[in-house]
């Protein structure tokens, strides 16, 4: 006999298998388009079918991995497609998620008994469909791998039973295949009750010595009585009784471990003997409970997980319905996650969440859970009794505590998190509604600049669509040629010169008008796509200075802003090199500028390209200075020509004392260092006197021009008489001069 194998497959190892292939089954093309689109950023491949006649022949020809069901279909409709489906033997294994517009329980009870598996609703919520595909189809592989296990188990077990049939009585022969497994086998006499004979794993297994084992019976090795094991023999001879059973066995030292037992009846003469398999399985039960610890418990940080984070919010609010409790529920996204994990190792943004984590658990009370949702995703519920104040000084507390650098692999990392916010009962009595509407309120907090927490609004349903409606017009403004760009001058104090131009984008949307970054640019920061459009704007600007250098106009610098993603994902420094090259334009003519929380999140490898164009002549500058952690040596650190003051400290430098103290140690700063300080949103005399008085380089701003598009810049960069004079006018609003 052989020892069984009783290893499981290794779960927690990563997918190397091919991507996932889903299929899409909804009559409306627009939907179809919209869900591939989101899955294939995810690295999904995607399929599609227009119809449920059509899903059933494609499932049947090429089963997918996942199917994404429309339930509201002309013919087949989903639930019959999702019925077909899980009553054929080959495809029942396929998990379904029901995609549909209708919300209400009898609807979903409807799709889940015709076998779905989950639930998504329409307009489907992009991170919401993610986790849901990523976990069923993790969930699905977790379970071909216990199932092929169980196979593999079954095929053991049976194997044993029939060498033990087949086998004679020939107890010498018999001992000595027995010894070669690792399970214990025992004969026990049923009339005398004693071993007749034991392998030897079982006196390995039990503690004891084989002479001691034959000395004693199976009473002294069990928790059973002699009765009761009696009559479960007696039952197996009848051949009534069970065969196989988990059992608990004592070892000498008195100590219990868990095994499975297979036991058969043998006629021997006169007598019967049982032949008594036993199988350790502390082993197996160790993985078990680690495989359902996994299925409650996030592995990496310890946070309780997507599931048994909804099924305590589920618990804790039929509490508060009926203790009348408010109950708040925290959805806490890491603001430029992506740009850690991109920057440096995985296992560096591994490290940064089981620390967030921990700080997040620092926040809350007992009562309270916090949970990991997936990715830089996690949430909190917290249960808020008559008087325990309001969720939004969580929320501080969550910010004050994640403002203290990480420490990461050497470095002082900084994290910030957007954070939203939604109440039971007040906006939603339910768990699903209320994950997604914190979730809703969170992304409102990252569109009004990070760092920050938003509660929930009635507004917001309507924003998610609008969402995904401008990530796909985006996509195509691009290739439509929908983008320009605009230019703001740069004035140097001193003489009020035009000195340099910062080009910014602008959308002009068909039927919309020109649309301002503020409104796309997290979108294409979000997608990716600013990597392309981010392309073009340095290539539009080189050739702009192409055309006025051909046109006899000496032209001053030019400044492009540049994103994280730009950097990580595409090839910033080829991209620069190249639209230099093909305009034949001086390097010193562009100047590229980056936020500094882009560079306080970067990696070597950053700063590498970043010297590097330097070294070729490209300026850089630190765009939003002042809003981060910034230290005199981390601006040693960096290559830089220019600190640019964040337009916040501005407005304010002449009403708050805070922001007059930070501009003036600013320009300080940037004297010590060589560099050029330029303060950007200069709005008002007073504002430009302040900036006078402390000597800064350069401003920017509506009290000297607005961006505006290329043919306003002409008077300016022919004419290079000074801005000054015209600064006794009140600040002229962007609009009205952008095409001056
Ligand atoms: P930024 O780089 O800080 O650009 C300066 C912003 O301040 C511009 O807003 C400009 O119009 C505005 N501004 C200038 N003077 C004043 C003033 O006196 N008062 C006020 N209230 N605002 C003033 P804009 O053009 O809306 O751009 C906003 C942000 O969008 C930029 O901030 C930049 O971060 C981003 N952005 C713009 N174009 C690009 C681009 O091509 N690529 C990337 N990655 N980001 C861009
Ligand atoms: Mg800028």
């Amino acid at each position: 006999m052989t020892a069984p194998d009783v290893s499981l497959p290794d779960v927690s190892a990563p997918d190397v298998s091919a991507p996932a292939n889903i299929l899409i089954v909804d009559d409306e093309s627009q939907n179809r388009r919209l869900l591939e689109a989101l899955l294939g950023h995810e690295g999904y491949v995607t399929s599609t079918a227009d119809s449920g006649e059509h899903a059933l022949v494609a499932i049947a020809d090429d089963p997918p991995d996942l199917i994404l069901l429309d339930v509201m279909m002309p013919g087949l409709d989903g639930r019959q497609v999702a019925r077909a489906v899980k009553s054929d033997p080959a495809t029942s294994k396929i998990p379904i998620i029901m995609v549909t517009a209708q919300t209400d329980r009898e609807a979903r009870l409807a799709a889940l008994d015709a076998g779905a598996e989950d639930f998504l609703s329409k307009p489907v919520d992009r991170a919401e469909l993610w986790l849901r595909v990523r976990n069923l189809l993790r969930l699905k592989r977790l379970s071909d791998l216990l199932e092929k296990h169980q196979v593999n188990l079954e095929a053991q077990a049976q194997a044993r039973t029939a060498e033990l049939q087949a086998r004679t009585v020939d107890l010498k022969r018999f001992r000595m295949a027995m010894d070669a497994t690792h399970d214990s086998i025992v004969i026990v006499n049923r009339t005398t009750m004693r071993f007749v004979a034991l392998n030897a794993p079982t006196s390995q297994m039990l503690g004891y010595s084989r002479d001691e084992l034959l000395e004693l019976g199976p009473t002294e090795l069990s928790t059973s009585s002699r009765d009761q094991l009696a009559a479960l023999y007696d039952a197996i001879i009848a051949g009534r009784g069970r065969t196989a059973s988990i059992e608990t066995a004592q070892r000498k030292d008195g100590s219990t471990f868990p095994v499975e037992v297979h036991r058969q009846a043998q006629r021997a003469g006169a007598d019967w003997i049982i032949v008594t398999v036993m199988h350790d399985i502390t082993g197996r039960l160790r993985v078990q409970s680690r495989l359902e610890d996994m299925a409650h418990f996030d592995t990496l940080t310890g946070l309780a997980n997507r599931t048994l984070f909804c099924e305590t919010l589920n618990r804790t609010l039929a509490y508060a319905s009926a203790s009348g409790e408010t109950v708040a529920v925290l959805h806490v996204d890491l603001d430029y996650f992506k740009n850690v994990n991109d920057s440096h190792s995985h296992a560096v943004g591994d490290e940064l969440l089981i620390q967030v984590s921990d700080r997040l658990v620092e926040c809350v009370d007992d009562r309270d859970t916090v949970g990991r949702l997936g990715g830089d995703e996690f949430a909190l519920i917290l249960t808020m009794p008559q008087g325990r104040g309001d969720p939004s000084v969580v929320a501080r507390q969550i910010q004050t505590a994640l403002a203290r650098p990480f420490r990461l692999d050497g470095h002082n990392v900084t994290v910030t998190a957007s954070i939203g916010i939604t109440l039971h009962p007040e906006d939603a009595t339910d768990t699903e509604t209320l994950l997604r509407y914190a979730d809703m309120a969170m992304y409102q907090a990252k569109q009004s600049g990070r760092d920050g927490f938003q509660f929930f609004t009635n507004a917001m349903n309507t924003e998610v669509w609008r969402r995904l409606e401008l990530e796909t017009a985006l996509r195509h403004a691009l290739k439509n040629g929908e983008f320009v760009l605009h230019y703001q001058p740069k004035v140097e104090l001193e003489g009020g010169h035009v000195v340099g131009l910062e080009a910014l984008v602008r959308w002009e949307r068909p039927g919309f008008g020109i649309v301002p970054p503020s409104e796309f640019i997290y979108s294409l920061e979000e997608s990716g796509l600013i990597v392309d459009v981010g392309r073009w704007v340095i290539v539009t600007a080189c050739e702009q200075i192409r055309d006025w250098r051909r046109r006899g106009i000496d032209p001053v610098p030019v400044s492009v802003n540049v994103s994280q993603r730009q950097l990580v994902r595409g090839d910033l420094e080829n991209d620069v090199l190249l639209a230099l090259d093909i305009y034949e334009i001086p390097a010193r003519l562009l100047e590229l500028e980056l936020t500094e929380n882009l560079l306080m999140t970067s990696a070597d490898h950053t700063i590498a390209t970043l010297r590097s164009l330097r070294s070729a002549g490209v300026q850089i500058s630190i765009d939003d200075f002042g809003t981060g952690h910034s230290s005199l040596a981390y601006l040693r650190r960096f290559p830089v020509d220019t600190l640019k003051i964040d337009r916040r400290f501005i407005r304010d430098v002449t009403r708050s004392s805070d922001a007059a103290a930070t501009t003036a140690a600013i320009i300080r700063m940037g004297r010590s260092l060589d560099l050029e300080v330029i303060a950007v949103g200069v709005e008002t005399q007073p504002q430009l006197a302040y900036l006078q008085s402390h000597q800064c380089d350069q401003v920017q701003g509506y009290l000297f021009r607005p961006p505006l598009a290329v043919p306003a810049l002409d008077p300016l960069l022919l004419g290079r008489s000074s801005l000054m004079a015209a600064t006794d006018q009140p600040a002229a609003p962007p609009g009205d001069t952008a095409l001056e």
